[in-house]
């Protein structure tokens, strides 16, 4: 291996304000002036603190030492203890410069040595892979993080007033929980949501993102001296990183569509393992994925139509049916993300509850959810429309953020899954089914769904199911369908119970509208979601 050019620079020095140890009572080890030195000693490479007065010496080996930024001239800095299993911070020090240049040069100083070590050394961090690596193609990391590193989809969220908003008034309106306390942001992005604890009085706030945004929020925190000096963005996997002391509230954005999609509310969970002190709380605490059958024949006969390209027997002489029932299949395999009228649900919806207090990483692998309801009508069911809904359980007010159907449209919409079959039911008649989630390495989950609607009238007595309808979805590839017309009413209306359906043997579908179809393939608009 090559050596660094930096091996060869034996040793580095520069002198401070102070140096005081953090794990001894102030009386024990006073903060009094030092000079901290960099060096390699037999292919360590070591950042060493010794007092002026010679009373205390630190010594950190820079492959596992991390720097934490308090202020213009002040820092942390700490050293995890290899040893042990559960990492813990086994050394820390509180360091004080006498200038903001001086305080620089450490710190560009600590960043060279310590890739350095990182790259030279034995360190254990370098090594080895992290929980995150492990379960995550890299591929897809890839992808997800030059997203998030985007500002246009920062904007795009920020937009989401429902959302932020929403976020905006759990925080305010649970001031006791933010003020004086320490507080993890997971997955910070621009950061706002930092900046929205410090505004309500955090002692300190770690801002944790993982991609290139992680910049940009240092630069928008920077930007507002209020409380620039009460956050500190830091770049990296929550899974990846160490703070230097436990949190007290943690506060993240964590959910995809139907909650569960971008598989970050694992890193949430981890996130709670690794860094929130044991009474904590998180914010969000709970999340609901609601669910409730639906009849929509126009949503139908639409996904029908796109497949029907494939029924060209003669195009430019090639015969395109051997492969309708791929592309039928195909199209059916995507769960469509619109906002819908809660008038085409059913059935009353029913909830699959997540406290993320207390689930653990693993139970997000597989997510298996028993379905039973009892329609309202005399319909077609065309599948499974889903929503879901995070509390904030503050100490002072409990916040819902909801993205129902009939509730103010958020960028999460809803989620539809679609069958290919559907299925007949009366008023009164019980659907039975499953929806059952897979994780998978590219960061989302592969969904099956059985729908069951048992025999009605004087056949119901032999028991028999007379219709059962089951569809697979990759929740990774939606078919996002907001440019379409959606005549629904401005007025909002109670979204349940839901009101009596038109019968969809009213519905004409005239062959005309088939080819209409074909011609006019609606535009996808997937800039306006996330992931
Ligand atoms: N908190 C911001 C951004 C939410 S989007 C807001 O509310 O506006 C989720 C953010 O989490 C993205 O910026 C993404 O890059 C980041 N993220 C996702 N997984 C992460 C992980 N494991 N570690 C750190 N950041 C992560």
């Amino acid at each position: 291996m090559e050596s660094s050019p930096l091996k060869k620079l034996e040793q580095l020095e520069f002198s401070l304000d102070s140096v005081t140890d953090l794990s001894s009572s102030p009386s024990a080890s006073p903060s009094s002036p030092a000079v901290a030195t960099f060096s390699c000693v037999d292919g360590v490479t070591e950042l060493r603190f010794l007092q002026s007065d010679s009373t205390h010496c630190f010594t950190f080996d820079l492959a596992s030492a991390q720097l934490f930024k308090l202020g213009t001239v002040q820092f942390i800095c700490v050293s995890d203890d290899n040893s042990e299993e559960e990492r813990s911070f086994s050394k820390g020090v509180n360091i004080k410069f006498g200038s903001e240049k001086d305080s620089k040069e450490f710190c560009d100083s600590f960043e060279e040595w310590r890739k350095d070590a990182l790259v030279h050394g034995s360190s254990t961090v370098s090594a080895s892979k992290s929980k995150f690596d492990d379960k995550i193609e890299a591929s897809s990391a890839k992808m997800y993080f030059h997203y998030y590193g985007q500002l246009l989809h920062q904007q795009n969220m920020l937009q989401d007033y429902v959302r932020t908003g929403t976020y905006y008034a759990a925080v305010m309106e649970n001031r006791s929980d933010f003020a004086g306390r320490v507080v993890v942001d997971v997955g910070a992005g621009s950061g706002i949501l930092s900046m929205f604890a410090a505004q309500a009085g955090a002692k300190h706030v770690y801002a944790v993102e993982a991609s290139e945004m992680a910049e940009y929020a240092r630069k928008l925190i920077a930007g507002n001296p209020l409380f620039a000096d009460r956050i500190t963005v830091i770049k990296g996997k929550v899974e990846d990183i160490e703070l230097p002391e436990k949190a007290d509230i943690l506060i993240s954005e964590p959910m995809g569509t139907l909650l569960v999609n971008e598989r970050m509310l694992e890193s949430y969970v981890i996130a709670r393992d690794r860094f929130m002190s044991p009474n904590g709380k998180m914010f969000p605490t709970v999340g609901r994925i609601h669910m409730a059958p639906f009849s929509d024949e126009f949503l139908f006969i639409e996904m029908a139509n796109k497949a029907l390209f494939w029924q060209q027997q003669n195009y430019y002489g090639v015969d395109l049916t051997p492969l309708f029932g791929s592309a039928h299949q195909g199209y059916f395999s995507q769960p469509v993300v619109d906002a819908f009228d809660p008038r085409l649900l059913v059935a009353p919806p029913t909830f699959h509850a997540i406290d993320f207090t207390q689930m653990k990483e693993e139970d997000f692998y597989e997510i298996d959810i028993p379905l039973k309801f009892t329609s309202s009508v005399c319909t077609r069911v065309h599948g499974l429309a889903c929503w879901f809904d995070v509390l904030f359980d503050g100490s002072t007010v409990q916040r819902w953020l909801t993205t129902a159907p009939g509730a103010p449209t958020t960028h999460w919409y809803q989620i539809r899954c679609v069958l290919a079959q559907p299925i007949y039911v009366m008023a009164g008649q019980e659907i039975t089914g499953r929806l059952h989630l897979v994780a998978h390495s590219a960061q989302s989950y592969t969904i099956d769904l059985t729908l069951s609607a048992k025999m009605w009238g004087p056949g119901a007595s032999q028991g028999g199911i007379l219709q059962s309808s089951t569809g697979k979805f990759d929740l990774k590839e939606p078919y996002y369908r907001m440019s379409q017309p959606q005549a629904y009413p401005a007025a909002q209306e109670p979204p349940l119970p839901p009101q009596p359906q038109l019968n969809p043997q009213d519905i004409q579908i005239q062959s005309d509208d088939f080819e209409e179809e074909l011609l006019q393939e609606p535009a996808q608009n997937a800039s306006t979601t996330q992931l």
